[in-house]
Formats: C-alpha cells, structure tokens, sequence
C-alpha cells in the first residue's frame, strides 16, 4: 500500500523537477559535510597595480569534492545563500583569510599584500556581523588595514540607513570596503556618495565587451572616471588580454585581476609567484 501511495504521489511531480529538486538536496547534504571534513580551500588571484606588480589577492572559495574534483563557487554558493549555509561558510572563509593574512604580516614581502574576502550580503545582514569580526581580527593577528571586504550591491535592497552604520562600524575596525561587481546590480549612483567605501571592482562582464561594444566602453569609461572624481579606488576584474589591459590603462585605471595576470590558485602556488616577483 505504502508503495503505492508513493507511485501515485510521484505521478503528480514532473520527472525532470523532482531530479531538480533531488539533485538540491544531495548537494545541500554533501555542502554540510564539505565544511566539516575539510573539503573547502581558498584559492588566491593576484591583484596587480599599473606596473603588472602584485599588491594583492582575492580569497576564492573552492570546493574539492570527493568524487566531482574541483568544484567553482557558482555551482554551489547562490545554493547556500538560499539554505543559509553561506552563514557557515562566509564564516569558514574569514577565519581562514584573516588567519592567512596573520601569518603573511610575518613575511617581510607577504606582509605589504592586501586580501580581499567575499562577503554575501545574508552574511553582511547578521546580527553579530560586525562583533564576529572584532573576534576574528583578534584571534587571527591580521592587520585590518590589509584586508578588503567585497560587498554586491544586493546588500541594497535592505534598509539602507541601516547599511551604512553597518559599514561604518567595519570601517572604524581598520578594514577597507570594496564594492564587487559594480554596475551590474541595484545601485544608483546616488549610493556611490553616501556608501564608505575605499574602492569599486569594474565587473567583468563590462570589461569583457569593452573592446567590441562600445556602450560596454563608455560604461568601464564612466566608472574609472567617477571612481577617481570621488575619490575612490577602481579594480578591473576579468582582464584577460593585453588590449584589455592597455585600454584600461588609457582610461586612468590603475589596478587590475584577471587571467592575464594570473587565475586564481592554491595558496602555495600564489606565495611562491608573489615572492618572485617581489
Ligand atoms: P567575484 O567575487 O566577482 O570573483 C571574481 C570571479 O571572476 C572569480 O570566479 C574569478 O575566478 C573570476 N575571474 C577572475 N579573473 C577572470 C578572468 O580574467 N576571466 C574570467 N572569465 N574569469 C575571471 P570564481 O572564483 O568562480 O567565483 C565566482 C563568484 O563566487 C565570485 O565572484 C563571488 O561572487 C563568489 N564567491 C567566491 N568565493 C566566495 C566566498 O568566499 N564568499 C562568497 N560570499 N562568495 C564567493
Ligand atoms: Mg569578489
Ligand atoms: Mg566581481
Ligand atoms: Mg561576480
């Protein structure tokens, strides 16, 4: 009977959403395990200034996952910021980060590196965000001047009075504010005046077109322009060729990551390139 009832209540999914919905499930299982067995890695991409030197990295989060391999944050992370693992996970990465940049401010060459570490906007929205932080700094010995936030712009769709204390309050601990993705999300540029931020990352996607299209142009124009006249730092994100790179340099943009400079890699591998080029 039980068999039964099962068939007719599967008769009213259709096939293709219950693999879906199956296929959540597991990985929602599988995401619970990664952070407890040591699945999850950070991975470093450099950051370069005009001169192609490295100044800095961007935490990356991968997952090596027993039986897929390597797995990229895309496939993974917009799940656990609908389940709210990102909660446990935006942890996992700033106390491995900040722990990483404590042991860097030992290195004569790594100490001068700036980190930057995602953080999502559920994560951002906690409580205890902000005190969470203030712990992690203590414990780890990182220099909060070294470290960058990358906030999205989803972080506007609260309140958002209540966005800029919050800010505030991480900026009054040392650390600096990047604002990711810049041009592709919620903001007006009205918010560009009233956020404390110290820098906007261009976002690929204008980057990646800017040669071709020239509307994709006159926006990475815009955004280097405006940055500067308001005194904020201006990353370009996926730079991949050298015209990209000498395009944006014609427009006044000073620093740069992408593949041209390097992909994001294992820790190791990223100490070693960032002391050889030194
Ligand atoms: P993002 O923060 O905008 O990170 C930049 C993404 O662009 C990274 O993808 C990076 O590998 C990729 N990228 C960099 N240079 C190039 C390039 O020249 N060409 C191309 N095609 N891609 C380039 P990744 O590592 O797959 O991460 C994707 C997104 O996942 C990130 O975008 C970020 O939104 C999210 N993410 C990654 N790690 C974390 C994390 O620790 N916490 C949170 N909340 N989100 C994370
Ligand atoms: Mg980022
Ligand atoms: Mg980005
Ligand atoms: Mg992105």
């Amino acid at each position: 009977r039980a068999k039964e009832e099962g068939r007719n209540t599967l008769r009213f999914f259709d096939p293709v959403m219950q693999a879906a919905v199956n296929q959540r499930l597991q990985l929602q299982a599988e995401l619970h395990k990664a952070l407890r067995q040591g699945e999850l890695a950070l991975f470093y991409q450099p950051q370069v200034d005009a001169q192609g030197r490295i100044v800095g990295a961007e935490a990356l989060l991968r997952w090596h996952h027993p039986e897929k391999g390597l797995v990229a944050p895309g496939l993974f992370i917009p799940l656990a910021e609908e389940t709210g693992q990102i909660l446990a996970l935006g942890r996992w990465v700033l106390e491995t980060a900040l722990r990483q940049q404590g042991q860097w401010r030992q290195d004569p060459v790594l100490a001068a590196l700036n980190l930057s570490i995602n953080v999502s906007a559920r994560q951002f929205r906690q409580a205890e965000f902000v005190a969470e932080l203030r712990e992690l700094l203590l414990a780890s010995g990182a220099d909060p001047r070294r470290i960058k936030l990358e906030l999205t712009e989803s972080l506007l769709l609260q309140d958002v009075e209540q966005v800029i204390a919050i800010m505030q309050a991480l900026r009054s601990l040392g650390l600096g504010l990047s604002l990711d993705d810049f041009g592709t999300g919620y903001s007006s540029l009205g918010y560009l005046k009233r956020l404390p931020l110290d820098q906007v990352k261009i976002d690929q996607g204008f980057v990646r077109g800017m040669l071709q299209d020239e509307k994709d142009a006159a926006i990475a124009h815009s955004i280097i322009a405006l940055a500067h006249r308001l005194g904020l730092g201006v990353v370009a994100e996926g730079v991949e060729t050298e015209a990209h790179h000498r395009f944006l340099l014609a427009q006044g943009c000073r620093d740069f990551q992408g593949y041209l400079f390097g992909r994001p890699e294992p820790l190791a591998d990223f100490e070693q390139r960032a002391k050889a080029t030194a």
